[in-house]
């Protein structure tokens, strides 16, 4: 069967992305590729295999159905940790496949112990530090109590991490608080190295913060957004052009996704006659239309209804009308030789023209890390190099 719409992932693109991320973290430092939301919308299954083509052996997943679909196409040596909430009836499966998790309260500890206890496993736990983003974490208050049972259950429990998410690196009206969340971790580091607690790991940077904050990469970093080609915001990447030395600054990320579709249909249409449903759109002209088979149903935003393009045969062509459910339609009397089964670009490159992820969010007013995760599931990702 052939689908209406496909996502390919460029393993060139990916490849440059990483090269330019390790170069810039330095080699003693652990790479963590982060694939919660199926990998930013690229599909965990398909991603997997190619960022270990690139040398990544380390992810991070949010639960444990993002684990379960990493572990499906791993590679034996991966490691996969989960960065969000465990039920405690999958804790097992976690233990048996020896994931490490983020734990981040006292109670889930106690039951990370009891469980590891009756199956005779050890547990690779991450201690994560409230540290100021306010959502999870260890607050100091409870550090004594976590101390007290890692030490009591050393048989049962390895502090494989210590880590905090930072509230918002990539902005730098967040700078005073950014600063303050490192102050907090250095200083529970610390202590902590003091009761006796050695982690292997000390982590605190995501993207932004990796490429902004040097003395955030520690000796490993959680990388997302910038690994998949896109910056974190506008200013990391004016921060990270104007600081590059060369003659010729060039943009290092590569977005390794497009988007296509192809066209199902095209008609004429008089002066003077509305396009699709209600009245949102009216013909001046004789008009040349083409459809796609491509809706909100397949996470087209329906927002860009008379708003949005397309490229089809290397030009722009708007979108005209209501974005449907599952079809769309597009003005291409400036594009005559349009026939059924041409391709369309809805995210990507086709000639010299591009439609980036970050036009789109621009337009709707979203950031790149939702428009891309909530690329639907289904839709088949193929890999092109
Ligand atoms: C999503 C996430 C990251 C990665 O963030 P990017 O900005 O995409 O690099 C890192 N750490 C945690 C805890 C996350 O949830």
């Amino acid at each position: 069967m052939r689908y209406n719409s496909y996502i390919e992932l460029s393993q060139k693109s990916l490849a440059k992305n990483i090269n330019y991320l390790k170069q810039i973290i330095g080699p003693n430092v652990t790479f963590v590729s982060v694939i919660k939301g199926n990998a930013y919308g690229h599909g965990i299954t398909e991603f997997v295999p190619l960022a270990e083509k690139c040398g990544i052996d380390f992810f991070a997943v949010f639960d444990v159905f993002e684990a379960q679909q990493a572990y499906s196409v791993k590679r034996e040596g991966t490691h996969v940790m989960i960065m969000g909430m465990i039920h405690g009836e999958d804790l097992p499966w976690v233990l048996s496949n020896n994931c490490s998790f983020f734990v981040s309260d006292l109670n889930t500890l106690q039951n990370v112990v009891s469980i590891a206890q009756e199956l005779k496993k050890r547990a690779f736990i991450h201690i994560e530090l409230e540290t100021g983003l306010h959502r999870t974490g260890f607050e100091e208050d409870e550090l004594p109590s976590l101390v007290e049972i890692i030490n009591r259950n050393s048989d049962n429990i390895s502090v494989e991490g210590l880590c905090t998410h930072l509230a918002g690196a990539e902005s730098i009206s967040n700078y005073v608080r950014i600063h303050s969340q490192m102050g907090i971790y250095e200083r529970v580091k610390e202590w902590m190295k003091k009761q006796g607690i050695l982690p292997t790991y000390f982590h605190v940077a995501c993207s932004a913060a990796a490429l902004m904050y040097p003395e955030s990469r520690m000796n490993m970093v959680r990388i997302g957004i910038a690994q998949y080609g896109y910056w974190p915001s506008k200013e990391t990447k004016i921060h990270k052009l104007l600081s590059d030395t060369s003659q010729y600054k060039r943009n290092h990320l590569h977005s390794m996704l497009a988007w296509k579709s192809t066209v199902s249909g095209v008609k004429y249409v008089s002066p003077g006659e509305f396009i699709g449903y209600g009245n949102m759109f009216q013909t001046t002209k004789q008009t040349k239309i083409a459809t796609i088979p491509v809706g909100y149903y397949h996470g087209y935003r329906r927002s860009l209804s008379n708003v949005g393009h397309v490229l089809i045969r290397g030009k722009k062509a708007p979108i005209i009308g209501l974005v449907n459910m599952s079809i769309m339609i597009t003005d291409v009397t400036a594009i005559p030789e349009v026939t059924r089964g041409d391709e369309v670009v809805l995210i990507g490159k086709q000639g010299t023209q591009k439609i980036s992820v970050s036009s789109f969010s621009e337009q709707l007013n979203l950031v790149n890390y939702e428009l891309l995760s909530r690329l639907p599931m289904q839709i088949p990702r193929y890999v092109t190099h």
